[in-house]
């Protein structure tokens, strides 16, 4: 019997809110609230005599604390799960202190207005000590370890694919298939066609703030970044086929340096293709993904949220995307003195998502390991107090959920190497 609060209410939120639904035996009650409340009814609505599962919904801003505080204390929930967006993790997090629940999200913090003086000093120096540029990093979330410990709660940080499952299974590979692992490279391959010219899968803002952004990868324990998209590969994926990838900045390599010991390098690659990619330069030069307010007509807009307005809304791609995508990754290293290789990683097919949850792959991916992750919390699989993120918990019982809930793994020991 337990009862949890959803904070937000689009694509990948409305995927983990219909898996809670089928998995009433743990999830009894559900409070899913946000900044747009007429989408939790509809969704509230839609779901009405198709789950136990008792529902209520409400209205929060939440880069408010005090109005999460107060939705917390009326709904009293035993889990808090950030689905909105990264610019909320902070003030959540604050709320799931000051009233003592466990905390959950998707994606690691980071500001919505990166020109702000105070935040820009702070992450100005992290560039230079760190070495990677990207907007978002742990620092922030690790800053509450303490807080969390102390009061004997939970924050479990980036519990998506990835950030989320690929941790799971570099915790998995360590614990059952390495003594060592020397190299884990993540591959995130989208193979789905939506039939537009341009759209984002996820939040456009966030989706186009990470991938136009430096990439960087850990050698030796140290970042090494390269300009965006320079580094290509070419990768023969199981059951979508040939696709070009680029290596990016992700935020889970940041963890896994801390978290698989000696490990020596971290790459992560996205697939991407020559549409997207020169739709997105194109928008970059003229200055489309900004985030520095501009004066048109007499008020201000944010260029990157102006862009997001005549974007499709990534909750409606579902209906049209055919294809699959395959994420997991792929590990060198020793067992039992000898070097070996390992590959695990889900395929997932956009149209069966769609059919299940009315959402495609991208949402689902993310959605369900947020559902698993919650019920690892819940029914307490997963309790050390603290902010962790997923790799540092038992892999075994949130892939087995993971294998019953939809996103089956897949494992290759001879997998082909990335050069
Ligand atoms: P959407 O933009 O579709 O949904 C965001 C939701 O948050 C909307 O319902 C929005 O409300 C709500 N929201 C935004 N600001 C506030 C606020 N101040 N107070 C309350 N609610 C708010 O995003 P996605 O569903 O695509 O992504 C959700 C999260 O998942 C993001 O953090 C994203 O980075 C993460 N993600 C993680 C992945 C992973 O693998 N780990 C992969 C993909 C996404 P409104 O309807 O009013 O706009």
């Amino acid at each position: 019997m337990s009862k949890v609060l959803v904070i937000g209410c689009g694509g990948v939120a409305q995927v983990a809110i219909r898996k809670c639904a089928q998995r009433s035996e743990v999830f009894t009650e559900m409070c899913i609230a946000s900044r747009t409340k007429s989408k939790c009814d509809a969704l509230a609505e839609d779901l009405k005599g198709t789950t136990p599962m008792k529902i209520t919904t409400a209205r929060v801003d939440a880069d408010k604390v005090d109005e999460v505080i107060a939705l917390i204390r009326d709904c009293k929930p035993d889990l808090v799960m950030n689905i909105a967006l990264p610019y909320q993790d902070l003030t959540i997090m604050d709320a799931c202190l000051a009233c003592g629940v466990n905390y959950m999200d998707t994606a690691n913090y980071e500001p919505e207005d990166t020109d702000d003086p105070a935040w820009r000093e702070i992450y100005e120096k992290r560039c230079r000590e760190k070495g990677f540029s990207a907007y978002f990093d742990y620092s922030w979330q690790w800053a509450y370890r303490e807080r969390f410990e102390k009061a004997g709660l939970i924050a479990l940080l980036g519990c998506g694919f990835d950030p989320g499952v690929t941790q799971a299974y570099c915790a998995y590979a360590q614990k059952h298939e390495f003594d060592q692992i020397d190299t884990i490279d993540i591959l995130d391959c989208n193979g789905g066609d939506h039939g537009y010219p341009f759209a984002t899968n996820f939040n456009p803002e966030v989706n186009l703030r990470e991938v136009s952004a430096p990439g960087s990868y850990i050698e030796n324990g140290k970042w090494v970044e390269i300009p965006a998209m320079s580094i290509k590969r070419e990768y023969d994926f199981d059951q979508v086929g040939r696709k070009d990838m680029y290596l990016l900045h992700h935020e889970e390599l940041e963890s896994l340096a801390e978290n698989i010991p000696g490990v020596k390098r971290l790459r992560f690659f996205m697939t991407f293709g020559q549409s997207y990619l020169t739709h997105m330069k194109c928008l970059e030069n003229v200055g489309m993904l900004s985030t520095t307010p501009v004066s048109f007509e007499g008020r201000e807009i944010v260029p990157i949220k102006f862009l997001k307005a005549l974007l499709p809304d990534p909750a409606s791609l579902g209906p049209r995307t055919v294809g699959k995508t395959n994420i997991g990754c792929i590990f060198t290293g020793k067992k039992d003195g000898k070097e070996k290789t390992y590959y695990i990683y889900n395929v997932c097919d956009h149209q069966a998502c769609y059919r299940e949850v009315k959402s495609q792959a991208i949402s689902y991916t993310t959605g369900v390991p947020a559902m698993c992750g919650a019920m690892m919390l819940l029914t307490g699989k997963w309790n050390t107090p603290g902010v962790h993120t997923v790799e540092e918990f038992d892999p075994d019982p949130f892939l087995e959920a993971l294998d019953q809930n939809g996103l089956p793994r897949s494992e290759n020991r001879a997998p082909v190497i990335v050069e």
